[in-house]
């Protein structure tokens, strides 16, 4: 073969090769991770936190938008129904996920068959925090007082099918007190702010954003709905030793794309949430907000489907008889 013909054929091989490689380059730009609440809430907090690491790993910057509105609904319909390329994902939760399916009947995502799961960012127990200067200084005088004087009574959540909707509508139903007067936030960042300065009377949130403000003082925590004491807040008692045993529950943020996304894509934001998550300063940064950090089956796209179906068949029952 003569030299130039040679040459013409390295070259051609050379471009070949660079434009499979360019193919492949995902993510070659920001990739946007809608928040359906506002910021400074759990799953604000969460978002930032993970996705600060996973932008190393991917090597783009993962830009969080927060796009909130009906309970986190807007949100998600918003990013589910994006262009599948790996661009746009979501940070869901318990709520989004699991709850608002049956809370929206006409709800434009279907998160077990009609979404690709990512993987489970973080475990959040959820705790029953209200306004310092409530009256009641424990959950036991807590639950006697909204049993006796339910109208009295404000709750803050964070829209139908959030997550602090759906764990107070628990609390209620098992309190035989269904509805009670509430407002509806953006976020439970907003309605943290109000319950610090004292406009609404308590709340149900994750742990992520109240744990500092139990800490400091500015808000009181009654109990934490899980097994045990969070190793972030160990004085606040769970809510067997606080004298109701029977409310449990446990929420999670996680992070989910369009279906139809890519599996190169869905490969390597996996491998980023994973590596995100074995890394110690994330750890701990997670760690120190209570969070609890999922295990390395809940942070695979089968092993998040399986968390939100389990949910999901809890609390569909429950939820689809709750008052609006
Ligand atoms: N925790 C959500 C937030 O990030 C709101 C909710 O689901 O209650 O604001």
């Amino acid at each position: 073969m003569k030299s130039f013909a040679k040459i013409g054929l390295v070259a051609a091989a050379a471009l070949a090769l660079s434009g499979a490689a360019q193919a492949q380059a995902y993510p070659d730009r920001p990739i946007t991770m809608i928040v359906p609440f506002a910021a400074g809430g759990p799953t604000d907090i969460i978002a930032r936190i993970v996705g600060d690491h996973m932008s190393k790993t991917l090597g783009k910057q993962v830009v969080i938008e927060n796009v909130a509105g009906a309970g986190g609904t807007t949100g998600i319909t918003r990013a589910l129904t994006a262009t599948p390329d790996g661009y746009t994902i979501a940070m869901g939760h318990l709520g989004t996920f699991s709850a608002a399916p049956a809370t929206y009947p006409n709800l434009k995502y279907d998160p077990l068959n009609g979404m690709q799961p990512i993987g489970l960012a973080g475990g959040t127990p959820i705790l029953v925090v209200a306004r310092k200067t409530l009256e009641q200084a424990d959950l036991k005088s807590f639950v006697a007082a909204v049993k006796a004087n339910p109208d009295k009574f404000n709750e803050a959540h964070a829209g139908l099918g959030s997550v602090s909707w759906t764990t107070c509508t628990l609390l209620k139903g098992q309190l035989g007190v269904p509805k009670l007067n509430a407002v509806a936030y953006r976020g439970t960042g907003p309605a943290l702010n109000d319950l610090v300065s004292g406009q609404v009377d308590f709340m149900c949130d994750q742990i992520v954003s109240v744990a500092e403000q139990i800490k400091a003082g500015t808000i009181r925590a009654y109990a934490i709905a899980s097994a045990e004491r969070s190793p972030a807040l160990p004085d606040v008692p769970t809510t067997k030793e606080a004298g109701l045993p029977e409310y449990q529950i446990e929420a999670w943020n996680g992070i989910a794309a369009p279906k139809g996304t890519p599996k190169e894509a869905v490969d390597k934001l996996v491998d980023a949430l994973n590596k995100a998550l074995n890394d110690e300063g994330t750890k701990k940064r997670l760690l120190d907000l209570g969070a609890v950090i999922p295990t390395v089956e809940e942070r695979t796209p089968a092993g998040f489907a399986a968390v939100i179906k389990r949910d999901a068949d809890k609390l569909s029952p429950i939820l689809a008889a709750a008052p609006r």
